[in-house]
């Protein structure tokens, strides 16, 4: 959330920003996603990892429970289900993702210039995020989750080592997932990453890589300086800063 913490309404909690400010079902973010999820055909997959819930007490009681929320799960769905017009569709599913010379108005030449950004993870609009397509894995460095306030404890413990160029490795901290949301509203695209967070800082904050440009179905210009995406609210961008 963008606003003010303290002009929020403290008494409205969402639990998919973690944060006050209005219901969860009003969340027109979640909204969003949930309309991506629709769109990428990845329902059925969050379907079938939805377990019913289990209050862990055998008899009458838990089965009416499940049979209700079952019920409550499916009007849930048919309901989110309906909202996604079919314009929305069509501008995700058949949106051509172009770049054109004013893309690149603002660019200086000649330019031998990385492709950095900025997005908003988490609840925080960072800055600094190197956009790197030769990789697998996004990376956090721990300066920056400081920063950002999340406390190591909420990381999972990894014991893969991280190869880099010259074949020297190291061992991550642990590894977070976080929303990554890019793109400007209404234009904006939202997964979730799962960062492998390294010791100490560079001077990018974050490393977004393949998963992650995969999962927004973004195209990068190192020309234009420029990512664009598809959002159902038409084509999406960051620019290089
Ligand atoms: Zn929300």
């Amino acid at each position: 959330m963008r606003s003010d913490p303290s002009r929020r309404n403290q008494k409205k909690y969402c639990r998919f920003h973690g944060d006050v400010g209005h219901h969860t079902k009003d969340c027109a973010d979640l909204k969003d996603e949930i309309e991506r999820v629709i769109l990428e055909g990845r329902l059925q997959e969050l379907k079938a990892e939805r377990r019913p819930r289990n209050d862990g007490h055998g008899g009458g009681d838990s089965r009416r429970s499940q049979k209700d929320y079952a019920h409550e799960a499916r009007g849930v769905y048919h309901e989110r289900f309906w909202s996604v017009s079919a314009v929305k569709i069509l501008r995700f599913s058949s949106a051509d993702v172009a770049f054109n010379e004013d893309d690149a108005s603002g660019v200086h030449f000649p330019h031998n210039d990385a492709l950095v950004v900025e997005a908003m993870i988490g609840n925080h609009t960072v800055c600094r995020i190197l956009v790197d397509n030769g990789s697998s894995v996004d990376l956090l460095y721990s300066d920056y989750l400081e920063k950002m306030g999340i406390p190591k404890e909420q990381l999972e413990k990894t014991s893969r080592p991280l190869y880099g160029f010259t074949g020297d490795s190291v061992i991550p901290q642990g590894t977070i997932r976080l929303p990554i949301t890019a793109g400007e509203k209404p234009r904006q695209a939202t997964t979730v990453a799962n960062f492998v967070v390294i010791k100490g800082g560079s001077q990018y904050n974050t490393v977004t890589r393949r998963p992650t440009l995969q999962a927004l179905r973004a195209i990068t210009s190192i020309y234009h300086q420029k990512v664009k995406f598809p959002t159902p609210n038409g084509v999406g961008e960051m620019k290089s800063n």
